[in-house]
This record gives structure tokens, C-alpha cells and sequence, in this order.
């Protein structure tokens, strides 16, 4: 079907929809089954058999396999047995790991899922964009990325960027009317695709197809590329791994060669040599930090972040400056007018939220509204100017509630305090043509035509922007011309409304004569003033110790507003985000300077007021020039360069448009500033765990090769067998490493300056922990076997019993000084109950090897008495608090 050559009416008949009403629920409901979801088919995705089997790929696990499988030959069938179910066991841990990051990756996906307004039954709904379907009637508008193929019915200034499908940047001017010929889809100008971006204007249009049916799903197969991006940390890792395996590999295999050496059987070295090799190798590393990082990221979503880029999670932690939105962001965005001000009075108005019910006073007088004509003209003047509706909402907690921009729902309700009605003004007043808001104009004309049949538009915005534009002010019932003095009175006025905290907006109009051109540059000038409103937005309660929270993290909270720079100062001082000597610039001096002359100054600014969204990118490439790590929010399509070229870009969830969010690494649910610390402080904290874990792993491998190293060397028999060496990997290692991911921060987490990015995974004395904690642990193990040895010369499985033993409470003593990047004495051991639990379980598996007798052949093990266990406790206990006395004591020096 060609829609493009079709006229609407046609397409509504073909698509069997309504336009007035839309689809009813039956209808879109079997749509839907015939049709499918509204989803371009994702490409093939790898089997859960073939997860599970590429747990077992890795070259050592088969090189053991292989062994075992001859040691099986050779009849010692019981080792044979436990070692592949060893194996076998850890092959599936790693398989419910792998599985488990890659769905909570996925749940991710789907939260970020985009939203369309529909209309159904008659209302406007917002659907997930995969429930639409064929014949739904839809509205777009800037900022949007349209969810399926749309033929136009209504465009007002639509401009849509269809790179995605044409490959041409420039953004397309849409229209309605019907097209003939046969066109490429970049000239179809009635039609809107998939996938392709609104950048300006709003518009309507009927779903013409949906899904592999649109002009995207035809390309799909193009871009079914969808590669998960690994992060800084992960790839750091992958090259570490790389170089830890070959050191494991030849330590190893001089374990061997010793053993061999000192008269050992050759097989049983072996075998114990791959072992060693499979329990010392950290081939999961990248694994578990994937886990770890999956786990941070729904830990994030509990506080209302949202994860899109996974490398963020690691950058957050080095954030050292966030420059947040006001509006919204810091403040509740919930705005009511307290102040109008007309003809030189100033009038104060009572009433709070929406609720339009409020009285007019002039120096603690009520004032007669029936007498004041100009005031209830300019309170009107507003609700015209104006897109939003305040509605009486039954089900809702509040009952009164906004659609639509909260500055203008102020508007609303203080011309309804007036008791003035919005459909009462229309029957008066036929609004003709509307040039919409943006946040760089700062203003917004609508077009209208009286009773009389008289034209003149009304102009709302930023008053110093449209005080500049007007010529005439009204005084005293009529206009006359603004006098230097009266401009004088007006900036005054706004001076002491904005240091009030107040958003002002100025409200201005024009009459224009018959034939006179409706162009925006014609329209906005030369206007006459008819006063301004002043409109409360209070701070977000939680925000001013977030942002006290962050300075002590050693992170700048910057301010960025469109607002006035008075008002913007204002709140700042409220949220002590203003230090005396800090500075506050405006959008007019921004614009004035290059990007390295912003540098030598952008240290000193807290605040950036009347800014443009363009003025953004600028300042994020200044604080980047001087080297640091910078978030930034924003929501509209202008602000998306900034998003992107940010360190952590970030959304709002609930007013960011789907080009914002797009463009983001990061997307704030409840819009919140508390939030981003919130979600820094996490950052931080996974960041840390990795760490964590990371030491556990590696000092317990660096131990394990140890000992059997420093036994080879002094020519004694093996401390460990090889299944034993394998239960320490499954057990002792993995499940206290896991439980190492989900570690509580530490109380200091936000205390302590920002991580450097260049920061090596081994910095912060991390490498001497490792390797001085590692030692220890493989030295206690021999030192145990040797005692053992010397006690009961014979019984080599004795001995061998408690060194396993040793080792294994070694490790788990050492989990909790992991901890802390201090010592284990800095942090109560049962702050992290899944770590309490997982070495719980890890003991009683270890005593169930050693009691259960079935279990003592497969495991080399016997029966331990209770003096052996003081021998095993001290000698376990020594790696940890040795060294933490030992700091502690060089401490206090
Ligand atoms: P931020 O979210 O960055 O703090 P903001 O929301 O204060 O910014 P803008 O939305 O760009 O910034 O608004 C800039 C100025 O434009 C406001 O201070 C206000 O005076 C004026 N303004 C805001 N909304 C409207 C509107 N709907 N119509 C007319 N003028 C508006």
C-alpha cells in the first residue's frame, strides 16, 4: 500500500481506525494477535545449551578432563568421579552466572523501552511502544522517537531527522497533504518511519505499519549487530587474565618439574599440576565482574537509576563534577504563581499547588477583581498563552493535577483563581496559529482572533527577553509608550521577584492589523507589556544534602538554568550550593567566550544562568580540558550533544524526551538530583566490590600455588591432592566471592575524593594485599602440614587433611578483611549477611568432607580432633590479624 498517495480520509477508511476516537480496546487487542507485537525482530540468540557448554571450552578444564578421564582408565574411578562432577558443578554455577547478568541486562533493556501516545477509545493513553498496532491514532512530538511507521494527519512546524533510514541528517519538514508519484521514502514528506527522530514541532498521525512491516523492519537485518560494550574495567581485566594465566601456568609447571624432581609419580603430579592450574587460573574473573556489575545495576533501579550504558557503572565512581538542571531536577518543578504584578502594583495571591482556589491581595487588602481590569487581562492573557490543563483527577492522591509544563499549569491556576475558565475564554477569543516555546527563544506567541473579529497575539517568556521586545507598557487601562523610567520600575520589579526564588514571566501582546504578516520574527517585537507573575518552585527537600554529600566526596554540584540569574542565585544560596566566593555566569557572557577562555574560569562558577541548551556542550568541554570526569543532566533534544559528550550523561526519566535518553548513559526516574549521588555512591561502591573480590580471588590462588610450591622446593610430599585443590576453587572461592559483589558500602564510601580514571586495578596498595596476604595464607598451610608431617610421620593423609583445612579457614578468615581498604577490625563481619552465610555454608561443607565418612576417600580426608582444630584456627587467623595488628600498631606510631 502507498499511504503517501492516499488522502487522510483514505487511510482512515483503510486502516479501518476513527479519527476522532481512535481503535477500540477489541479492536487493537486482535490487531495486535494479527499483526504481532510492534518489535523489530532481535537477531539470533545464543541457546542456553550453548551458554552451558562454553562453561567447559576453557583449554585448562579440558586439559583436566582429558586427565581425568585417563586417570579413570587407569582405575582410580572414585577421583575420576568426583573431579568431573567438581567440574561439572562448576560449569554450571557459571552458566547460572552468565545467565543471570545477561537477563538482568535484559530486564534493563525493556525499562528503557519507549513509550507512544495513543488514543484509544476515545482518550489519550501512553502505550509501550510494542503494544501499538495498524489504525492507532498517534501524537509525536520534539524529542520523540517514532515507534512506528506513521502517515501523517496533522503537522505544526514538524521537523523529523530520518538519518536512521535515508542516511541524510538534515532533519525533514513534514506536512499532511496528500503526494502523487512514486517517491523514495526520504521524500515521502506525509509519512513518519521507525525509529527516526522528531527535532522540532508536534504532530499527529495513523500507525500504517508496525513491527518487520515498517520501513525499518525492512532493514532490520542491517543493524541486528547488537554487541554488548564491555566496560574499561572488564577489558582491563581480560588483559590481566592473560597475563595471571601464563604466570599460574608456569608456576604451575614448575610445581611439577619439582615434583618430579623430588621423586614424585609422574601422573600424580600431573594431575595434581592441572588442578592447580584450573583452581589458581581467575578464568571467571571477567565473569563474576560482569555479575557484580549486573547486581550493582539493580541495586541502582531500587533508587530510581537506571543503567543504559554498563561502562557508566564504572565511571560514576570517578565523577568529580555534576552539572544538574534546576527546574525539575533540584526543584519540585511544581509551580504556583504567589505574586502578579500590573500597572506599577504589586499583588500578592494566595492558594498552594494546583488547586485553583487563592485570593488576589494588594497591600493585605482583597482586591476587587470586577474593578481591575488590566489584572484579570493579564491573568487571562496567560491561560491563553498556555497548553496546559489542570484537570480534577478522581483517582489521584492530589486531585488536582497538571498535563503539560508546570510553569504554564501555574498559569492556569492563577487565572482560575480569578475565576476565569479556559473553554469561557475560547468562545471569545479562536486561538490561529501558535509558535511554540524553546528553552533558546525563552518565549511562546500564540495568534488570536477576538469577537470583533480583530487579530493580536499574546507573548509569555523570560521578562528580561521580553522586556527588551516590548516598546509600549500598559498603564492605567491603556498602552503608552515605555518610558527609560518605566523600564527602570519593570527591571527592578523583576529583581526583587527573581531574589525572592521566583520564576518570572513576563506576559506581553500585539494588536496586528488586517493584513499583516504572521511571521515569527514580525509577530515578537515591538510588543506592549502587560505585567509579569511571579511563580514559587520549591527546592526538593533531599537535594541540599545530596549536594552537601558530594562536596565531602570531592564532586562540584554546578547549577544550569534558563532561568533568571537572580532566581537561580537565589535557590543556589538555599541549597548551599554557593560558596561565598563562588561565581555565577549568564548565558549572554557563555556566549561571548571560547571554550578555553571558559576553562580558566569554570573552576570558580557554581551557577550558569539564562543559558541556552547549546551553552552546554561548552561547558561540559571546559570542565573536561581540566580534567574532570563530568555528569550532566538534561531532557530535551538540544541538550542530547551535551548528554553525549559528557562523561555520564543523564536523562530524566518522567520530562526527558527519547532523544535525551537515547543519547544518555544514565536515566533518573523520578528526575531527581538526590538520585545522581545516589547513583554515584553506588558506582563507587560496586567499583569497590570488584576490588574486593578480586583480592579474595587472587590471595587465595596466589596460597594455593604456594603452598604446593614451597613443599615441592623443600622436598616434601603434596600438601594438597588434586580434588582438594578443586573443592577450595568451587567452594571456599566462589561462593565468598559472590557474596563479596553485594558488600554494603563502606561508611567512608562518600567520604573520599574521586577515583582517578587512569587508576590501575591493582593502585591503592591493592597489589601489596594481594600478594602479602596470599603468602601468608600459603605459608600457614605448609607451616600446618609440616607440624602435622612431624607429628604423625605415617599418616599423610592426617596431615594432608589439615592443611586443606588450613588453607580453607585461611581464606575464609581472610574474606572479611577484604572488606575494608583499611583492616578487618574497621568493619562489624555481619554488616554483609549473604558473606556470613556463604562462609557458614563453606565451613559445614568443609567439616561435612571431613566427618561424613563416605565422603573421606573421595576427599583424602580423616577424622580431626579438637586440638587439631586450635592448630588449624591459629594458624588460619594469622594472615588476617597479623598484618591488621601490625597496622594498626604502625598506625598509632
Ligand atoms: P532548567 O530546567 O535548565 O533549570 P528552565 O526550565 O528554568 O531550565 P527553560 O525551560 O529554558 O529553563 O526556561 C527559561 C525561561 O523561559 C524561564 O526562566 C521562564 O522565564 C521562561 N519560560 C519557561 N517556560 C516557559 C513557557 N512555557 N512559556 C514561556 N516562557 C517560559
Amino acid at each position: 500500500m502507498k499511504w503517501y498517495q492516499l488522502s487522510i480520509k483514505e487511510v482512515e477508511k483503510n486502516t479501518n481506525t476513527d479519527l476522532a476516537s481512535g481503535l477500540s480496546e477489541k479492536q487493537a487487542k486482535k490487531r495486535l494477535q494479527q499483526y504481532g507485537p510492534n518489535q523489530l525482530d532481535e537477531g539470533e540468540k545464543k541457546s542456553a545449551l550453548l551458554i552451558l557448554l562454553e562453561q567447559f571450552k576453557d583449554f585448562m578444564v579440558v586439559v583436566l578432563l582429558a586427565a581425568t578421564l585417563i586417570s579413570g582408565l587407569l582405575g582410580e574411578y572414585m577421583d575420576a568421579i568426583a573431579i568431573i562432577a567438581i567440574v561439572i558443578i562448576n560449569g554450571i554455577l557459571g552458566f547460572y552466572q552468565e545467565r543471570k547478568a545477561e537477563k538482568s541486562l535484559q530486564a534493563l533493556k525493556e525499562l528503557s523501552a519507549p513509550l507512544m501516545q495513543v488514543m484509544r477509545e476515545g482518550s489519550w493513553v501512553n502505550l509501550l511502544a510494542k503494544d501499538v498496532v495498524p489504525g492507532d491514532i498517534v501524537k509525536i512530538k520534539s524529542g520523540d522517537r517514532i515507534g512506528a511507521d506513521l502517515r501523517i494527519i496533522k503537522a505544526s512546524g514538524l521537523h523529523i531527522e530520518e538519518s536512521a533510514l535515508t542516511g541524510e541528517s538534515l532533519p525533514v519538514l513534514k506536512q499532511e497533504n496528500v503526494l502523487t508519484g512514486k517517491l523514495e521514502v526520504g521524500d515521502r514528506t506525509n509519512m513518519a518511519f521507525m525509529g527516526t527522530m522528531v527535532t522540532q514541532g508536534s504532530g499527529m498521525g495513523i500507525v500504517t505499519a508496525t513491527g518487520m512491516d515498517t520501513e525499518m523492519g525492512k532493514i532490520a537485518h542491517l543493524l541486528q549487530s547488537a554487541q554488548t560494550l564491555s566496560t574499561p574495567l572488564q577489558r582491563k581485566l581480560e588483559q590481566l587474565g592473560k597475563i595471571l594465566i601464563i604466570t599460574a601456568l608456569m608456576l604451575t609447571v614448575l610445581v611439577v618439574i619439582l615434583g618430579v624432581y623430588q621423586g614424585h609419580d609422574m601422573y600424580k603430579m600431573f594431575l595434581a599440576g592441572v588442578s592447580l592450574a584450573v583452581a589458581a587460573i581467575p578464568e571467571g574473573l571477567p565473569a563474576i565482574v560482569t555479575v557484580a556489575l549486573s547486581l550493582g545495576v539493580q541495586k541502582m533501579i531500587r533508587r530510581n537509576a537506571i543503567v543504559r550504558k554498563l561502562p557508566a557503572v564504572e565511571t560514576l565512581g570517578c565523577a568529580s563534577v555534576v552539572c544538574s538542571d534546576k527546574t525539575g531536577t533540584m526543584t519540585q518543578n511544581k509551580m504556583t504563581v504567589t505574586r502578579v504584578w500590573t500597572e506599577g502594583k504589586l499583588y500578592e495571591v494566595t492558594g498552594t499547588g494546583y488547586e485553583p482556589t487563592g485570593k488576589f491581595y494588594y497591600r493585605d487588602n482583597q482586591v476587587d477583581l470586577k474593578t481591575n481590569k488590566t489584572l484579570v487581562d493579564l491573568l487571562a492573557f496567560g491561560m491563553l498563552c498556555n497548553n496546559a490543563e489542570i484537570r480534577f483527577d478522581k483517582k489521584h492522591d492530589e486531585q488536582y493535577v497538571l498535563d503539560g509544563d508546570p510553569t504554564e499549569g501555574a498559569l492556569v491556576v492563577s487565572a482560575e483563581k480569578a475565576g476565569l475558565k479556559r473553554n469561557k475564554l475560547l468562545e471569545d477569543y479562536s486561538i490561529v496559529k501558535e509558535f511554540p516555546f524553546d528553552s533558546t527563544r525563552k518565549m511562546m506567541t500564540v495568534i488570536v482572533k477576538d469577537r470583533h473579529g480583530e487579530y493580536f497575539a499574546i507573548c509569555k517568556g523570560a521578562p528580561d527577553v521580553l522586556v527588551e521586545r516590548c516598546h509600549k507598557i500598559v498603564s492605567t487601562g491603556s498602552a503608552k509608550t515605555m518610558s527609560q523610567m518605566d523600564e527602570k520600575k519593570v527591571l527592578n520589579t523583576i529583581s526583587e521577584l527573581a531574589s525572592q526564588a521566583l520564576r518570572t514571566i513576563a506576559i506581553a501582546y500585539k494588536p496586528l492589523p488586517k493584513g499583516f504578516s504572521f511571521k515569527q520574527e514580525d509577530v515578537e517585537c515591538e510588543l506592549t507589556l502587560m505585567g509579569l507573575q511571579g511563580m514559587i518552585d520549591p527546592p526538593r527537600p533531599e537535594v541540599k544534602k545530596a549536594i552537601e554529600d558530594c562536596r565531602q566526596a570531592g564532586i562540584k554540584t554546578v547549577m544550569i538554568t534558563g532561568d533568571h540569574v537572580i532566581t537561580a542565585k537565589a535557590i543556589a544560596k538555599q541549597l548551599n550550593l554557593l560558596p561565598e566566593d563562588g561565581k555565577v555566569m549568564d548565558g549572554y557572557q557563555l556566549s561571548q567566550m571560547s571554550v578555553s577562555e571558559l576553562e580558566d574560569e569554570v573552576e570558580d562558577i557554581y551557577v550558569f544562568a539564562r543559558v541556552s541548551p547549546e551553552h552546554k556542550l561548552k561547558i561540559v568541554q571546559a570542565l573536561q580540558q581540566r580534567g574532570h570526569i563530568v555528569a550532566m543532566t538534561g531532557d530535551g533534544v538540544n541538550d542530547a550533544p551535551a548528554i553525549k559528550a559528557a562523561n555520564i550523561g543523564v536523562a530524566m526519566g518522567i520530562s526527558g524526551t527519547d532523544v535525551a535518553k537515547e543519547a544518555s548513559s544514565l536515566v533518573l526516574v523520578d528526575d531527581n538530583f538526590a538520585t545522581i549521588r545516589a547513583a554515584i555512591e553506588e558506582g563507587r561502591n560496586i567499583y569497590e566490590n570488584i576490588r574486593k573480590f578480586i583480592r579474595y580471588l587472587l590471595a587465595s590462588n596466589v596460597g594455593e600455588i604456594l603452598v604446593m610450591l614451597f613443599a615441592m622446593l623443600l622436598a616434601l610430599p603434596l600438601p594438597l591432592v588434586p580434588i582438594q585443590i578443586l573443592w577450595v576453587n568451587l567452594v571456599t572461592d566462589g561462593l565468598p566471592a559472590m557474596a563479596l559483589g553485594l558488600d554494603p558500602a563502606e561508611e567512608n564510601v562518600m567520604k573520599r575524593k574521586p577515583r582517578s580514571p587512569n587508576e590501575g586495578i591493582f593502585a591503592r596498595r591493592l597489589g601489596w594485599k594481594i600478594v602479602s596476604r596470599g603468602f601468608l595464607i600459603g605459608i600457614v598451610t605448609l607451616i600446618a602440614f609440616m607440624i602435622a608431617l612431624h607429628e604423625q610421620p605415617e599418616n599423610l593423609v592426617y596431615a594432608q587433611t589439615i592443611a586443606f583445612s588450613t588453607l580453607v579457614m585461611a581464606q575464609l578468615i581472610h574474606v572479611f578483611d577484604c572488606r575494608s581498604e583499611r583492616s578487618v577490625l574497621h568493619r562489624n563481619p555481619f554488616s554483609n549477611f549473604a558473606l556470613v552465610l556463604a562462609v557458614i555454608s563453606s565451613v559445614l561443607l568443609l567439616l561435612g568432607v571431613i566427618y561424613y565418612e563416605p565422603l573421606q576417600p573421595i576427599f583424602h580426608t580423616t577424622f580431626l580432633q579438637a586440638r587439631d582444630w586450635l592448630l588449624i584456627l591459629g594458624m588460619s587467623a594469622i594472615p588476617t590479624f597479623a598484618l591488621a595488628g601490625f597496622h594498626l600498631f604502625t598506625r598509632k606510631k
